[in-house]
């Protein structure tokens, strides 16, 4: 396959970073998401409705990007912005990782609920201004798979977590092993990271990257030529390009429990609380092929229509002019009337579009779905009727008969 990894791919229209043509199953590229059409970007909701900061958004953290990538950026007119990082000493040879402080800033920040509110934590690849990333086309798993709003609520919020999980758990494991490929392998520099659990208090308190100290016993041969290691991590990728997905799938995960535990004992309380689980072996990995499996079955169950069945508009539901004070359907215009109805987890606030308001009218008598309802005017007339079937039905909004 040619090599993709510096150009973004599509996948249901959105784009996605280039390595992911190499690092997931080719029949990933099939994969229907959902379009979230309310996470408008251009706009920022969660700003508009003051939940963000405009200098965060939902860039409000240190990208944890994996090795290869930066390698990659490094090779692009992102150079500059990975060159910062680097000299700034947030880089580990597994890519970018914040620094014990770094990180129990971060903690502490989504422990409070505050988390892109604090514009010193605002990503350093965010553009101040356009707000653009500055380097899209390598963001992490995270980054590419996180939307503020899902038009299917949980459903179609399951589906992305499980392709964050796939590809999460592929770009880890390549950069895991990339680096025994340039002489650095990660089973020891996770043993070196356990060996520094005892230093790891005072670092929290220190300001600024990772120490010296710890670069110097992580980075090893390689320390002062991190650059020249991202590169050839990223060399060595795109060379096994055509067999990622097997290393990936292959490979046991390294990691540091011990360091780990030792963040995790210097923080406060509540920043305990929410650390992530600590992989002591104490839990199983869930395998990539299972990740692969289980996302498939999301996203078809996602897309279920039950054609055949009688379907109607869920009762008590009411359609209401424009809201006063939720500002979400002004900002992506068109939308100004709201579907509200009690759903199985309690009330339930939808946007639908003037189009979709007059399909939903349909449905106030019960409509049998097949292709003589799919013909009708007020379907056809939609931008995606089966869509929009699918994602009502979904919601709750619609109900068998
Ligand atoms: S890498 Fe890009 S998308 Fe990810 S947090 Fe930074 S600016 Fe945002």
């Amino acid at each position: 396959m040619p090599d993709r990894f510096h150009e973004t791919i599509t996948l249901s229209g959105h784009a996605m970073p280039g390595a992911w043509a190499h690092l997931l199953p080719e029949d990933a590229q099939w994969l229907r998401l959902p379009r979230e059409r309310f996470a408008a970007c251009g706009t920022c909701p969660p700003v508009e409705l003051g939940d963000f900061s405009s200098s965060c958004r939902c860039c409000g953290y240190l990208p944890q990007m994996p090795n290869f990538a930066l390698g990659l950026a490094l090779q692009s007119p992102s150079r500059d912005a990975v060159r910062e990082v680097i000299a700034a000493g947030h880089v580990l040879p597994f890519g970018l990782l914040p620094s014990p402080r770094l990180f129990a800033d971060a903690i502490a920040t989504n422990a409070a609920g505050r988390f892109g509110e604090e514009p010193e934590l605002a990503c350093p690849f965010k553009h101040p201004e356009t707000h653009q990333c500055g380097v899209y086309a390598y963001r992490n798993s995270i980054c590419s798979t996180f939307f503020c709003s899902h038009d299917h609520g949980e459903h179609g919020e399951e589906v992305w977590d499980l392709l964050q999980g796939l590809a999460g758990t592929a770009e880890s494991a390549v950069a895991q092993w990339v680096m025994g490929e340039q002489g650095l392998p990660a089973r020891e520099v996770c043993e070196a990271m356990d060996a520094l659990a005892p230093k790891v208090a005072g670092w929290v308190e220190a300001e600024g990257g990772w120490p010296s100290e710890a670069l110097d016993a992580l980075w090893g041969e390689w320390r002062g030529r991190e650059e020249a290691f991202f590169i050839a991590c990223a060399q060595s990728v795109i060379a096994e390009r055509d067999g990622l997905f097997d290393i990936a799938s292959r490979w046991i995960q390294r990691d540091a429990p011990g360091y780990d535990q030792a963040l995790k004992d210097a923080l406060p309380p509540a920043s305990q609380a929410v650390f992530p689980q600590i992989a002591d072996g104490s839990a199983e990995r869930v395998p990539l092929d299972e990740l692969w499996y289980l996302l498939q079955l999301a996203e078809r169950s996602l897309w279920q229509i039950p054609f055949g069945e009688e379907v109607r508009l869920v009762q008590g539901a009411r359609i209401e002019g424009e809201p006063s004070s939720d500002r979400l359907p002004i900002l992506v215009g068109g939308a100004r009337r709201t579907l509200q109805f009690t759903g199985e987890e309690g009330e339930v606030t939808l946007y639908p579009t003037p189009a979709e308001c007059a399909a939903l009218a349909l449905f106030e008598q019960p409509q049998l779905l097949g292709e003589a309802l799919l013909n009708l005017p007020a379907i056809t007339a939609l931008d995606e009727p089966r869509e929009f079937l699918a994602e009502f039905l979904r919601r709750g909004a619609l109900v068998a008969v």
